[in-house]
């Protein structure tokens, strides 16, 4: 592996080197090969020897593992420390092309972050974040990825004692927008700075030549935020825990805990366990990324002018731009579902789908993807049939006017409107049989079938279906 590890020469106070904590009998579960490729990673064959690294039971030469400070809003509430309290980074790769990679470690032991934590990950969430962050990459969405998973072979207390697993998560970078409010909360400024020339430097470096170079960092980080929410709001995905500390400033989906994609279509949706006011429920996400830029600004303000009115002023004018930028990508993602050219009538026709499908308690995906595939199948899944009927008609007549035909429309609306997601009762299903019998043959076959999520695959139909009433998933869990 080719380590360049940026992060790791930043100031000592950017976190705490460490070691991954040993575990008792690591074994392999899976391995992407393909991200292992694109990475150009050459890791041994010997998957005794693959599951002590992927396990943190051995550093490979060039890493330098370390535990990343950071803070973060939690529920609304400042929480001055967090950071990793059960990963480590063991550094970053950089590909030929040039590409830079984070590697790090989830579940891997104690740090100085860990507060009262064990510093271990259980081999459920393991799985569900392999699963769905794997699923989301394969639809397009920016996230992190996942480039192996093991079993530890030892026993973690959650509700109930469980099987551990270690993670490889892979990113284009893990600074959050926490991490910046670590800093900003100390008022460490020189730090904000360096973390902020680090960010720009390896995710927006049009902003390097810019003479705002921190106002225009601002502006990138709220257009890929906004774009990405527009994106999870295409595909029915919950994030459930949307705090400051799980947003990235890459623009990535990061940290898949109680995630969930809904199945009907329900607006309101909230997963949480813990979430009783719904802050983080589905239709409230484009509010709280625009909440979490509001908190990344305020870190940032003694970069963008020495008057503090000033830089107020033009951080305030720069995160009332994330709306209307949601506002366009979100017409640009519903549209497109629908086969409509991109215009505010499309749009308003987008959402009357909507509220007919939440009015009949359709399924989000399905309707979407019959819209694509066969009109009377999708006709059918409406109780208001006058209803459904009027508006395929309307929408014949959008098509028809834009020179459009159905048919060539449904062909482009099945490249967008997957026809399987990450169902949340397949998931638990998959976990059921790993944590109680150690068989992983549902993982895996899940995670094969979300690899083409837009194809067709008649043998793996079942996986399009919705949960029959006994196997729906209400709530999720960390
Ligand atoms: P999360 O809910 O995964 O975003 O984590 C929030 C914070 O809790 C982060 O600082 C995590 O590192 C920390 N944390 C979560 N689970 C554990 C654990 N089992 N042991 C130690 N720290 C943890
Ligand atoms: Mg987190
Ligand atoms: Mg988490």
């Amino acid at each position: 592996m080719r380590f360049d590890n940026s992060y790791a020469r930043l100031p000592d106070r950017f976190y705490e080197r460490i070691d991954p904590v040993l575990v008792n009998e690591p074994e392999l579960i899976r391995l992407n090969r393909p991200l292992m490729q694109s990475m150009e990673l050459d890791l041994p064959e010997d998957t005794t020897e693959l599951a002590a690294i992927l396990s943190g039971n051995k550093v490979p030469d060039g890493a330098e593992p370390l535990a990343m400070a950071y803070a973060g809003h939690q529920f609304g509430g400042f929480v001055p420390q967090l950071g990793d309290g059960r990963a480590v980074l063991l550094g970053e790769v950089l590909t030929e092309k040039g590409r830079r990679y984070d590697i790090q470690l989830k579940g891997s032991g104690q740090t100085r972050f860990s507060r009262a934590g064990d510093g271990r990950s259980a081999l459920g969430p393991v799985l569900r974040e392999y699963i769905v962050s794997e699923a989301m990459h394969a639809l397009g969405i920016p996230t992190t990825r996942s480039l192996a998973m093991v079993s530890t072979g030892e026993i973690v207390l959650r509700e109930k004692p469980t099987p551990g697993g270690v993670l490889t998560r892979v990113s284009s970078g893990l600074v959050r927008v926490g991490t910046f409010e670590y800093f900003a909360a100390r008022e460490d400024w020189e730090a904000v700075r360096l973390l902020a020339d680090h960010v720009i430097e390896r995710h927006y470096p049009a902003a390097r030549k810019s003479s705002t170079p921190y106002l225009d960092l601002y502006r990138l980080v709220c257009i890929a935020t906004a774009e990405l929410v527009a994106r999870w709001m295409g595909v029915g995905f919950i994030h459930v825990v949307m705090n400051t500390d799980n947003t990235a400033i890459s623009g990535e989906t990061i940290d898949y805990g109680p995630c969930a994609f809904m199945d009907t279509y329900e607006p309101d949706k909230v997963f949480s366990s813990i979430d009783h006011f719904g802050r983080y429920a589905f239709n409230n996400q484009p509010t709280i990324a625009q909440w979490n830029m509001a908190a990344f600004g305020g870190c940032i303000l003694p970069l963008l002018s020495e008057n503090e009115d000033e830089a107020r002023s033009v951080a305030q004018t720069t995160l009332e731009t994330f709306s209307s930028i949601f506002k366009q990508s979100y017409q640009k993602v519903l549209t497109e579902k629908i086969g409509l050219p991109d215009t505010e009538e499309g749009f308003e026709h987008a959402r009357q789908l909507l509220r007919l499908m939440h009015a009949d308690h359709v399924d989000f995906t399905i309707a979407f993807r019959t819209l694509a595939e066969d009109l009377d199948t999708f006709s059918g899944l409406f109780i208001n049939g006058a209803a459904i009927t009027s508006w395929l008609g309307e929408w014949e007549r959008y098509l028809d006017g834009a020179g459009i035909t159905p048919d060539q429309s449904m062909q482009r609306m099945r490249q967008v409107n997957p026809a399987y997601i990450p169902r949340n009762h397949r998931i638990e299903q998959a976990i059921r049989a790993a944590e109680d019998d150690g068989d992983y043959t549902l993982t895996h076959r899940l995670i094969e079938v979300l690899e083409n999520p837009y194809d067709d695959q008649p043998a793996y139909h079942e996986y399009r279906n919705p949960p029959k009433p006994e196997e729906i998933v209400r709530q999720t869990f960390c």
